[in-house]
């Protein structure tokens, strides 16, 4: 059989979020003949095995909050029974996979060639894909767009570590487990842990610190590291796992670990969830072959336009791991595909990386944008800032008893004698929401005299954030 090759103006490695928004612009917007290859589902981590599903499962957890709640609003809910785990997970399962044929027709429609099968960059302008039947096709491009992202790594060096799964491995149980362990300090850990709670597992949380989320501002951690408490996760501080062990004939998992009370084994685990971060997906991308430059965790270097040091090689995403982040891949794409193909107007877009507002979908929500208080400090100075602060009960725990009652905490970072604000980190029930349209007024450098100036809507918790005394 003759070897397929192809060409084309831009070929896209990775069909993830990044990947797939900047072929789409290129093609779609500008008419570049562009061929996109991703190795797996299209959507990437995103749509498969991260955000989307995570979110879903959010919500599941959410409305089981909202039962146990109603009853202070004088619903007579009985449960009747447990929480269907396996309906829901087939059910979102088939969520996914309608969001892989929308995205597949995406790409039609705006004329982008999808192949799938796993490429590896054998040139400058050339790369060849492993197609999914085995054979392959070589494929030559003016440009490349590396968009690969990266994958969740576990531990090297704790006996038994394979015998727990990942975030991606998260996806796929299938019975709703009644006792969880689950490694980690960051978001994905946090998020997990939250949601198995709400939903009635047992859920072990083993950190290395005392605290977790812990690039987040200190106020979110203490008062999240509380709730977590408060709401029954049982937090293994200063912890580390010396060993897993399974017994062959339940399946279930024993830890052998030490934390801040000391040795201790936890047995009878179901699920072993390993959520210790994530790796660049480049081991087999074939960067060496032309030199493109990785950093010492092996994420690809891109200056702040996407440009590798390779001539017509560009990079986003989370392999380059600026922000690891959805939206930022989307955003940082488009303004590459318009730097690239959209004319003399698009010749500096390229995305700002500041003031990047993030939610962490935890038990309640987080969210932050801008400077910590100590990051704030340590760039302009503890005279040259004012934080302002407020704490309180959101109105829709009035009906409930107070240990029934969780935390609403805000804090607005202001600089220099405008009041600048330059950090705003909220914690409490809707955060998620809330802060896309504060992100706005920040991002337009607003002052502290402008958040005072919008009227409040009342009742809601963020009219809190105008009225800050
Ligand atoms: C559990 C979890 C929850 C998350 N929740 C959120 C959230 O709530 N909000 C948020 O903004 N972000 C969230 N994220 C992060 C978000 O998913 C990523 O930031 C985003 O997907 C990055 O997009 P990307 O295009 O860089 O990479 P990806 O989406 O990972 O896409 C890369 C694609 O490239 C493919 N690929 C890799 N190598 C090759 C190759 N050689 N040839 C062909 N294809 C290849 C992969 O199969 C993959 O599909 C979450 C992540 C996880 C793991």
């Amino acid at each position: 059989m003759a070897p397929i090759v192809k060409e084309c103006d831009f070929l896209v490695i990775g069909g993830g979020s990044g990947g797939l928004a900047c072929a789409r612009r290129a093609s779609g917007m500008y008419g570049v003949k562009t061929i996109a290859v991703e190795a797996k589902r299209l959507g990437g981590t995103c749509v498969n095995v991260g955000c989307v599903p995570k979110k879903v499962t959010w919500n599941a957890a959410a409305i089981a909050e909202t039962i146990h709640e109603a009853k202070a609003y004088g619903f007579n809910v009985e449960e009747t029974a447990p929480f269907n785990w396996p309906l829901f997970k087939t059910k979102r399962d088939a969520y996914i996979k309608r969001l892989n044929g929308i995205y597949a027709r995406n790409l039609d429609n705006d004329k982008v060639e999808h192949i799938h099968g796993y490429a590896t960059v054998t040139g400058k302008n050339e790369a060849t894909v492993k197609l999914n039947d085995g054979t392959e096709a070589t494929i030559r491009a003016k440009k490349i767009l590396l968009a690969v992202g990266g994958h969740p790594i576990t531990p090297q060096d704790v006996p038994g570590a394979e015998l727990g799964t990942d975030s991606d491995g998260f996806f796929e149980i299938e019975t709703q487990p009644k006792k969880v362990a689950l490694v980690g300090a960051g978001y994905i850990a946090i998020e997990f842990a939250g949601m198995f709670n709400a939903l009635g597992t047992e859920t072990h949380l083993f950190i290395r610190h005392e605290k977790f989320l812990r690039s987040f501002d200190p106020m979110i951690q203490d008062a999240i590291v509380a709730e977590y408490e408060r709401l029954g996760i049982k937090i293994h501080k200063l912890s580390k796992q010396n060993k897993i062990e399974k017994d062959a004939k339940t399946g279930q998992l024993s830890i052998h670990y030490e934390d801040s009370e000391g040795a201790g084994v936890l047995e009878n685990v179901d699920s072993l969830i390993w959520a210790i971060g994530r790796a660049p997906e480049v081991k087999r991308l074939g960067l060496d072959s032309v030199g493109v430059k990785q950093d010492a965790k092996g994420q690809i270097v891109a200056d702040e336009y996407q440009n590798t040091n390779v001539e017509n090689i560009y990079s986003i995403g989370d392999v380059v791991g600026k922000w690891e982040l959805t939206p930022v891949a989307i955003a940082a794409g488009r303004r590459l595909a318009d730097r690239l193909f959209g004319g003399p107007q698009f010749v500096d877009s390229k995305l700002n990386y500041e003031n990047i507002p993030s939610v962490v979908f935890a038990h309640p929500e987080v969210g932050s944008i801008g400077l910590t208080e100590p990051e704030a400090i340590a760039k302009y100075g503890k005279d040259d800032i004012k934080v302002y602060n407020t704490s309180f009960t959101a109105m829709y725990y009035a009906m409930m008893e107070p240990e029934d009652k969780g935390p609403t905490k805000y804090k607005l970072i202001c600089q220099g004698p405008n009041e600048r604000v330059v950090g705003l980190h909220i914690l409490g029930l809707g955060s998620g929401e809330m802060l896309q349209g504060f992100g706005v007024a920040i991002k337009m450098g607003a002052t502290k005299k402008d958040f005072d100036s919008v009227v409040a809507i009342h009742p809601t918790s963020a009219e809190e954030l105008v009225t800050l005394k």
